[in-house]
């Protein structure tokens, strides 16, 4: 049934295990995110059969499919306050930085029997969820009194809004950081969690600063690639998904669109370079399922054209197989087309194991 995504299980497996041996040399132990595969327990289980021992997702209704599998789960987006009951009902662990949230949590938990644990996020300059260093202490002293509350340790994201790049120093700012909330409290923190795929490349180069026990690698395993500078890691595989999307109209048609021009389907002045007539083919997936500048053609010579919501458009003229209605083409998606692509109800995921 086309168009249709591959997940291949076996190669995730194989990339986790590539990810965790480079973590376990350094004392790393890794939360395995799948919330690009929106939870798909599949590939929980493959990230967990290569040593991952934790599973992450910013979504309570991919972790609650997770439920089976005898690991900690971890909310990566920060609670809603309204959603307490269910947070604490589907996550052992939570990213956190409001306190008003964890106390919510607190009595959630409370009410459940269940003890919730709480990683508190430290601002590090990128930007997105955090608190600033000078508000930990507080933090940490109001969460260790909220009942039904662990403090599980500190952690940091970067890479995500700004594009700052982890690195020795600003790691280091965290690390640096537990061991001052360790010896004011006089408490041992289990994580410190030192962020994404983007943290890789430190482990790599044995720059992780000395602290950090803990990372929560999603695109790394998935794609095989750091993200701080899209490299493929040694071992790993990248074609780890592929997209299989169906011709239904191949012909010969002029590049450059005819009479008088307004906008497209969504609202932009498109601009054409002629190139006289070329080979193209329509393929049944568009914009709905996934985004053209996501998609990388596998073939050499197919390049792509656009896409309206249910249509995508290439050019085939330069490419050696002779595309006819019917045949298939396929695409490797990167990490955004694949969040795309497997949220979309209307492409098929077909497990290779
Ligand atoms: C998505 C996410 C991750 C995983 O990011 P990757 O780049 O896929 O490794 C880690 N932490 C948080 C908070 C996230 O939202």
């Amino acid at each position: 049934m086309y168009p249709r995504i591959t997940v291949n299980t076996k190669k995730i497996r194989h990339n986790t295990g590539i990810v965790v041996k480079l973590c376990s040399r350094q004392g790393v132990s890794v939360a395995g995110v799948v919330k690009a595969t929106c939870g798909m327990p599949e590939v929980a289980k493959a990230m967990l059969a290569g040593g991952a021992t934790m599973l992450g997702d910013s979504r309570l209704e991919n972790l609650e499919k997770l439920a089976p599998f005898q690991v900690p789960r971890l909310l990566l987006r920060l609670p809603m306050p309204s959603r307490a009951a269910e947070v604490v009902q589907h996550a052992e662990v939570s990213l956190n930085t409001e306190t008003k949230t964890v106390k919510a949590l607190g009595k959630a938990a409370l009410k459940q029997k269940k003890s919730h644990g709480v990683i508190l996020m430290l601002e590090l300059g990128d930007l997105r969820e955090g608190l600033p260093l000078d508000q930990l202490s507080r933090a940490v002293r109001e969460v260790m009194s909220t009942g039904g509350i662990r403090l599980l340790g500190l952690g940091t994201n970067l890479t995500c809004y700004g594009g700052v790049l982890p690195d020795p120093d600003n790691l280091g700012v965290l690390t640096a950081a537990a061991s001052r909330v360790q010896s004011e409290f006089g408490i041992m923190l289990d994580l410190i969690s030192g962020g994404n795929s983007s943290s890789v490349h430190l482990l790599e180069k044995g720059l992780l600063p000395e602290g950090i026990n803990h990372l929560r690698l999603g695109e790394s395993i998935l794609l095989g690639r750091e993200t701080a500078y899209g490299e493929t890691l040694e071992g790993a595989y990248g074609d780890t998904f592929a997209l299989l999307a169906e011709v239904i109209e191949a012909r010969e048609k002029p590049s450059l669109p005819q009479g008088k021009r307004g906008w497209d389907a969504f609202g932009k002045k498109p601009v054409f370079q002629d190139r006289g007539l070329r080979k193209k083919v329509i393929l049944a997936v568009g914009r709905q399922d996934v985004h053209p500048e996501n998609l990388t053609p596998l073939e050499p010579g197919v390049s792509v054209l656009g896409a309206g919501s249910d249509h995508l458009l290439l050019d085939v003229t330069e490419a050696k197989a002779q595309y006819q209605v019917g045949d298939t083409a396929a695409f490797r998606p990167n990490y955004a087309g694949l969040l795309q692509l497997m949220t979309s109800p209307y492409v098929h995921k077909e497990l290779i194991k």
